[in-house]
């Protein structure tokens, strides 16, 4: 019951674990990773969640309550509408920002907070909110409503990625040593077409009620890529042989999530339409860092300068593919401190939890291309994730951008 959860404080877990994701989808408020919190804490105190810093404020003093209650009414957004029009750079470059959505629900948000289309449809929450398989029609319902309300501005559908930090227990039946690096996406389900065809049989058909775009997640190397347009070459036949409707106009995309991808781009990109970075796991298999663990939160760290030069590697193998399209669809998008980084970078469409977008927007409207390109010189040359921190709130500082 949402309207009964006022915020979530767990022991264990980080920013980018699913369970923080689907928090802020409902917009709840939450605290990852708070050890020890349970032994310190009962039934019936009263504490204030600071999830902009981290903090947990246990028996606040009516000084503090009064602080935190002046502090949400003046930064309340509940009514937020933001100026239509498009996002721009000081030098006119255009970025588009879309959505990360996960419930149906969330496409209210979308237009509240400015998006433009979904950059990224976890389906998952869809199989993990029964417990079994849910049928071709209840998708295509579920896909069809999607697609018709972003209308002309179109959505990315990414394809079950089952598995790891979301496992869902009827289809992820066998115990693994290290489930993260084990059957999961792509892997698992070109091993199980039975849930894999009706899936994309689903999300074909709802194609047709807009604008469609197909994200495979959890890609490692050509071979899947080519299965996976195999089988999309069987599911439209068999609809053709059974005279079921579907869209033939969508674009095909990989996500960028495990390094081996990275390093494989020259032989993907004429297999795919687009490429949207997942830095939630990229970040994760680039330092083996558990990105749900907090025992090595420390670790796991987008403004890494070893990070920023992976994403930067992406960004100028796409600069030579200008027929292409590169996106970013991971928490990095929405992290106002690395905008600059992904622009500098040459990515200019960016997709995150719906709430971020007027930070974002904002950002992106303080900054030139040339400014970026410059900042992410200067980040790759350092050695720290303090040095590179510092560095961009000197730049956010001197544009009078508070942080
Ligand atoms: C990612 O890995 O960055 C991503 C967007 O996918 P998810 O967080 O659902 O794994
Ligand atoms: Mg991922």
């Amino acid at each position: 019951p949402i309207d009964n959860i006022v915020g979530i404080v767990c022991e264990r877990g980080g920013v980018t674990a699913h369970v923080a994701i689907l928090a802020k989808a409902l917009g709840i408020p939450a605290i990852l990773g708070a050890k020890k919190i349970t032994e310190k804490v009962n039934d019936n105190d009263d504490i204030i969640l600071d999830c902009h810093s981290g903090l947990i404020y246990h028996h606040p003093t009516e000084s503090v309550i009064q602080k935190f209650g002046e502090m949400i009414e003046s930064t309340s957004n509940g009514d937020i509408k933001l100026p239509k029009g498009d996002t721009k750079t000081t030098d006119g470059k255009k970025v588009t920002l879309r959505g990360n959505i996960a419930l149906i629900s969330e496409t209210a948000q979308l237009e509240q907070y400015g998006a433009e289309g979904i950059g990224l449809y976890r389906t998952e929450f869809l199989y993990m909110i029964r417990d079994y398989l849910p049928s071709e029609e209840d998708q295509y319902r579920i896909f069809s409503k999607i697609l018709k309300e972003v209308g002309e501005k179109g959505a990315t559908i990414r394809v079950l990625d089952a598995g790891a930090d979301k496992p869902i227990p009827y289809i992820n039946t066998t115990t693994e040593d290290n489930p993260a690096l084990g059957n999961r996406g792509i892997r698992l389900l070109l091993k199980r077409q039975d849930i894999l065809k009706p899936h994309l049989k689903a999300i074909l058909r709802a194609g047709l009620h807009g604008k469609l775009k197909l994200l495979f997640p959890m890609v490692t190397n050509i071979g899947e890529v080519i299965q996976i347009k195999q089988i999309i070459n069987e599911v439209e036949n068999e609809m053709i042989a059974q005279n079921i409707e579907f869209s033939q106009d969508y674009k095909v995309g990989l996500m960028i999530e495990i390094p081996s991808i990275v390093f494989a781009l020259d032989k993907l990109v004429n297999e795919v339409d687009y490429m949207s970075i997942g830095s939630n796991d990229l970040l994760q298999y680039t330092f083996a860092a558990d990105r749900g663990n907090e025992q090595v939160s420390d670790i796991y760290k987008a403004l890494d300068p070893i990070f920023l030069c992976v994403i930067e590697k992406i960004g100028s193998f796409f600069k030579n593919h200008p027929e292409k399209h590169l996106a970013i669809c991971g928490e990095m998008a929405g992290n106002i401190l690395c905008v600059p980084f992904l622009i500098g970078a040459g990515i200019f469409d960016l997709s995150m939890a719906p709430r971020m977008l007027p930070n974002v927007k904002d950002i992106v409207s303080k900054f030139s291309v040339e400014e970026c390109e410059q900042l992410l010189k200067e980040a790759l040359s350092l050695n720290s994730v303090d040095a590179v921190t510092y560095l961009v709130k000197e730049a956010f500082t001197s544009k009078g951008i508070k942080h």
